[in-house]
């Protein structure tokens, strides 16, 4: 590969690798300055990403320059104290609130009889995320706190320096004659998740059949307080700081200094702030905020109102809760009452039924909303929500509305509690209720809505990508008949495509039919199908339980169909990410001949029925073994879980601790208690040599 560097700047790193480690992180520092603040990187990802490997190999051969500031440490690799409790030294406070404009004002009369006059405030949003209390000394990160109570918080120093916008190490500027303090100093602001990270979040835990967060706000508080960092690290967390625990540190004046002089050092301040001298400026911005709320990339929840001058500040001082020189003006909620006109049942690909609220539209935080799901029967009869009901509807921003419950009052006299149907409301079969997930199933093989969902899920993004064949085309080739099960697809001629009835006429009264042009786009998509992974056909074919990530590792344990259609239940719950449930629906859909008969079709059209060998999979020569690493590995300057992984690739388990089922154990240098118990237990002990043997050829030492 092309090196970035010259040969000059490459004989200094060796020659004096102390410099160059430092050089190296001022410069990642400023671009992930530009990246994750200014939002104008100045580089491309790839050089990046060069220089963090240099940064690393450089800190991995010299380990004496260890710095936990370093930007490489924000991978969430090092192991803190985490979570023990942390005094605040200054209260961290709430803030009272001002419900509407009227409380508002009334605040800001209070403010004006206390010091005869209405004094200039700042305006900033109230972010809805979670708050973190930031101690550095002499310029770096040193602690990172929850609030907490407000007196104790927990330290989540490990978790907050992977969040990429928080400096971990104070820029050096001065503003405003503010310059770095020399000692400590605390900061304070908010950590959150952007709507859209939220989302993406809550998508993919819902693939894999696990409950995803409430909200923005659970979801940024559950991320930072991760036991292992490295989660934290690959969620998309981001930070505002607006506030300083104790101005003296700073000898900052006003609010709007401090803003000035944290944007100077580094940090991500909120753009949306307004320095207001009179009641109707803040009214002003409270409004527009209001207005610009759901355009927003992040969630908040109102607008703080601040006295901007310290020393004010001071003379108000504080109630036992909160500081009386600030207020929170809070946002009205986002709910409607709107009439629940029906509750009908969609059938999924599984065959659950999902009731679903049929609404008369309303608007809500600025959308019309129609539909709304219901979940389960059990959700219907806990919110105990009737037809003919009025009820709330509850939307934040971006987030998928919610029926919150009815509102009892307005309940007609002869509203009837709801009934799941006992059949399934597409075929008719009888439905069967499964307690363990607490839904109800149509468990008929020739349900058509179940059918369809597998058609789509088959086409869509993650799995199969065939691009064109969306849900109108997918329902009129069913209602055709020329498709009822995903081998279908690759029966299809050009001609059945081209005189496909689209279900509308033109305006002669002709019927529109798909076309020549679309067909053969179609097809050509559908052939190119073939060629997807081995992993993506497992996940396609929508067995229960069985997302993305985990028809990843079944295929790491069993590449090929015939191998996975061979395996047992207690071979498949073995394997890395996949559990009992996982491999019980699994073995079960094997074993449905329907379903064969379907793989079987596929694999005579070309579907790849097995992992390639070739580039990233590896040949699975370790497969059925089980590893356990101790110690560190100073050869090679893995760190366990990049062995760990190389590892996994070759098919191998690996556990945390050591059993007798365990094959081998992996000693580095200063192994621990792991290798006594391997050596008690007679498992065999491989030495970093041994294992980088494994690693290079897939074979076992002799
Ligand atoms: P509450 O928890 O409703 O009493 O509101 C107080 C909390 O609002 C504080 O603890 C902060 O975490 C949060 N907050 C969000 N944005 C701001 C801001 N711009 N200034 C002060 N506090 C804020």
């Amino acid at each position: 590969m092309e090196s970035l560097f010259s040969e000059e700047e490459l004989a200094a790193a060796t020659s004096k690798p102390g410099e160059r480690i430092e050089a190296l992180r001022r410069e990642i520092e400023r671009h992930t300055h530009l990246y994750y603040v200014e939002d104008a990187p100045e580089i491309s990802d790839a050089a990046f990403d060069s220089l963090m490997r240099e940064l690393i190999a450089l800190e991995q051969a010299h380990p004496e320059f260890y710095d936990p500031s370093s930007p490489s440490q924000r991978v969430g690799g090092a192991v803190g104290d985490q979570f023990s409790a942390v005094r605040h030294e200054q209260r961290m406070y709430s803030l009272d609130n001002a419900m509407d404009f009227d409380e508002l004002d009334a605040w800001m009369e209070r403010v004006r009889e206390y010091f005869g006059r209405f004094v200039p405030v700042v305006c900033e949003l109230k972010i809805d995320g979670s708050s973190i209390a930031l101690t550095y000394d002499a310029g770096r990160l040193v602690r990172a706190a929850t609030r907490g109570d407000g007196t104790t918080g927990e330290d989540v120093t490990v978790n907050m320096r992977t969040v990429r916008d928080v400096p971990l190490r104070l820029r050096e500027q001065s503003v405003a004659g503010l310059t770095n303090p020399a000692g400590a100093i605390e900061l304070r602001g908010e950590v959150y998740m952007p709507k859209r990270s939220f989302e993406a979040l809550n998508a993919a835990a819902e693939e894999e059949g696990k409950a995803g967060f409430a909200n923005p706000r659970n979801a940024a508080a559950g991320s930072l307080r991760q036991k292992d960092a490295k989660i934290t690290a690959m969620r998309d967390l981001s930070t505002f700081i607006y506030a300083v625990a104790d101005s003296r540190a700073l000898q900052a004046g006003s609010q709007w200094e401090l803003l000035e002089w944290l944007r100077a050092a580094g940090f991500h301040v909120n753009p949306d702030v307004r320095l207001c001298h009179e009641p109707a400026e803040v009214r002003e911005f409270c409004r527009e905020c209001l207005e610009r709320r759901d355009a927003l990339a992040y969630d908040i929840d109102g607008v703080v109102v601040k006295v901007n001058d310290f020393a004010l500040q001071d003379d108000m001082g504080f109630t036992a809760r909160a500081p009386r020189w600030a207020i929170a003006y809070k946002f009205p909620p986002e709910e409607k009452t709107t009439l629940l006109r029906d509750i009908t049942v969609q059938v999924g690909r599984t065959g659950a039924l999902t009731p679903v609220a049929e609404l008369e539209p309303v608007t809500v935080a600025g959308s019309v909303v129609a539909r709304a799901t219901l979940h389960n029967e059990d959700e219907v009869h806990r919110k105990d929500v009737r037809v003919g009901d009025t009820v709330i509807v509850h939307k934040a921003g971006d987030v998928i509305p919610e029926i919150v419950g009815p509102v009892l009052s307005l309940r007609p006299a002869d509203a009837q509690p709801w009934e799941m149907p006992a059949v399934c409301p597409s075929c008719g079969s009888p439905v069967v209720r499964d307690d363990v997930e607490v839904v109800i199933r149509c468990e008929s093989i020739d349900c058509p809505a179940q059918a369809t969902e597998r058609l789509k899920h088959w086409t869509s993004r993650n799995a199969m990508d065939i691009e064109g064949l969306g849900d109108e085309i997918i329902g009129r080739l069913v209602e055709s008949g020329l498709v009822s099960d995903v081998a279908d697809f690759y029966h299809l001629t050009e001609y059945d495509l081209a005189t496909l009835d689209m279900g509308r006429v033109n305006k002669d009264g002709e019927p529109i039919r798909l076309g020549g042009v679309m067909a053969k786009k179609l097809l050509a998509a559908i052939d190119e199908s073939k060629t997807r992974p081995f992993a993506r056909v497992v996940f396609g074919l929508g067995m229960r339980h069985v997302g993305r990530t985990t028809a990843e590792a079944i295929v790491r344990g069993f590449p090929s169909m015939d191998a996975l259609r061979a395996a047992t239940e207690e071979q498949l719950a073995d394997v890395d990410g996949v559990g009992g449930v996982i491999a019980h629906s699994v073995v079960a859909f094997l074993n449905t001949p329907d379903n064969i008969q379907v793989i079987d079709r596929l694999a005579r059209h070309g579907v790849a029925m097995e992992a390639e060998v070739a580039g990233d999979a590896l040949p699975q020569t370790l497969a059925g073994l089980t590893f356990v690493l101790t110690g560190s590995l100073v050869q090679s300057g893995m760190t366990r879980t990049e062995a760990g992984d190389k590892l996994k690739a070759m098919g191998a388990k690996v556990s945390g601790s050591v059993s007798k089922k365990t094959s081998y154990v992996v000693a580095g240098e200063a192994a621990g208690s792991k290798y006594d118990k391997a050596v008690a237990l007679g498992v065999p002990v491989l030495d970093e040599a041994a294992f980088l043997h494994i690693v290079e050829t897939g074979e076992l030492p002799a």
